[in-house]
């Protein structure tokens, strides 16, 4: 099936419909991902905002995490 990747646009072959990004997206979605879950292994309880600071991982990209409930972070009020 062909998509459209969720963060550069770019044009991809997939089969799997739960894939909405190009492997490029994909893997550095994966190192992101694993940055924000390092950072909350060792300050469990931050927020979005200092988790965003310290890793440098967009807020964008961390609430999508929170969204997918591959992470958990406390919500700014
Ligand atoms: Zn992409």
């Amino acid at each position: 099936m062909r998509k459209f990747c969720d963060n550069c646009g770019t044009m991809y072959e997939s089969d799997n419909p739960r894939k909405n990004l190009c492997d490029e997206c994909l893997a550095k979605d994966k190192a992101d991902y694993r940055l924000v879950k390092d950072f909350l292994m060792k300050y469990p309880g931050s927020n979005m905002f200092e988790v965003s600071n310290h890793t440098g991982v967009s807020i964008k990209r961390i609430k999508k995490f929170i969204e997918e409930d591959r992470v958990q972070v406390m919500e700014d009020e």
